[in-house]
């Protein structure tokens, strides 16, 4: 007789079936978090040589600060910005005002700061009092020391591909997508929020870093829809969890530029970020995020202020 085949072996030419169970464990992956405070130290290290070797020379890298009022918020930011100037080797002047300066009285400053030698960069501090039309003040400003990038010259260059001075907070936000090598050319980046200070010139930058850019604003119908397709998500726009985790592609790079305090009173963003960071691929924290960059970056466009005026 002839052998049979072995209990459970296939018969030649039969299929094998196997029974088998597929256990499928959830597995979460927390994005990678781009720490603004740790990329500031290796770019404001980087500042302070290059002040040094100005200072050598005897041009010390100036930049001056105008604050007009008494906004708590407003002195914090200035103190942290004139602080971030001494700490790297800078020379700076904050210049206060009670809020009943006159516009004319700032206008007269502003001119005095422009036809200063010492100084290479002038910041004036943003909200203005209601009498003050900060507009005016700003165009007052010698487009080649405003630092902040707000002259409508230097949004135009910025506009038509030559920009003498990036906007201090996009031009953190791009360092940081450098940071992590992000191949932003070819990406899909989705911008929410407009404003002529972030989401503009946000936009701007990623768009000539070759990104192909949706811009949102407030009258934006189904917000998600466009969110969910960014493979770069910046959000800007003041308010608390207007991003949840739902709105965010898997794996996407999610910066979050809002500044807002939750219910304690701590800072927070404008993205969920305790959800938010199981979907995405890298994200932002609040604080420790976008904030330092932009101090950074307005040392850095002091820097290259000085820097020009030494060629
Ligand atoms: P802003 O001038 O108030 O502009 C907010 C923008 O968000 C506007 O374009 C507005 O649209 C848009 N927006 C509001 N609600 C929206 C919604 N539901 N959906 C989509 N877009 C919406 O504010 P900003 O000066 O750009 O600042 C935005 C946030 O960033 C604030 O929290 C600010 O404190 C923070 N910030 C942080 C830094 C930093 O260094 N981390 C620097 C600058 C600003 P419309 O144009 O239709 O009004």
């Amino acid at each position: 007789m002839a052998p049979g085949p072995r209990d459970g072996a296939p018969a030649p030419g039969s299929a094998r079936i196997i029974a088998f169970s597929i256990r499928i464990f959830p597995i979460t992956m927390s994005a990678q978090i781009i720490s603004g405070t740790l990329l500031s130290q290796n770019l404001r290290a980087d500042v302070a040589r290059r002040a040094a070797a100005l200072t050598g020379k005897g041009r010390q890298p100036g930049l001056a600060v105008v604050l007009v009022g008494d906004s708590p918020a407003s002195q914090v930011y200035v103190r942290n910005k004139v602080k971030a100037c001494e700490d790297s080797g800078f020379y700076s002047v904050l210049e206060k005002y009670d809020a009943t300066l006159s516009e004319a009285q700032l206008l007269e400053r502003v001119a005095a700061l422009n036809a200063d030698p010492k100084i290479h960069g002038i910041l004036v501090q943003l909200p203005l009092p209601a009498h003050i039309d900060a507009f005016k003040v700003i165009e007052a400003i010698a487009p080649e020391k405003d630092v902040d990038g707000f002259h409508v010259s230097n949004a135009g260059m910025l506009m038509t591909g030559q920009p003498l001075f990036r906007p201090c907070t996009p031009y953190g936000v791009m360092k940081m997508l450098e940071s992590i090598d992000y191949p932003v050319r070819g990406a899909h980046a989705v911008v929410v929020g407009a404003s002529n200070i972030v989401g503009k010139p946000q936009a701007m930058l990623l768009l000539q870093a070759g990104a192909t850019v949706t811009i949102c604003n407030s009258k934006t119908r189904d917000l998600g829809y466009h969110t969910r397709h960014a493979d770069i998500l910046v959000v800007a726009t003041g308010k608390r969890n207007i991003v949840t985790a739902d709105m965010i592609k898997p794996g996407a790079v999610v910066i979050d530029v809002g500044m807002n305090r939750d219910d304690n009173g701590k800072l927070c963003g404008d993205v969920d970020f305790e959800n938010a960071k199981e979907v995405a691929g890298w994200i932002t924290p609040v604080p420790g995020g976008v904030g330092p960059m932009t101090i950074t970056m307005l040392l850095v466009n002091t820097i290259e202020a000085a820097e020009r005026t030494d060629r």
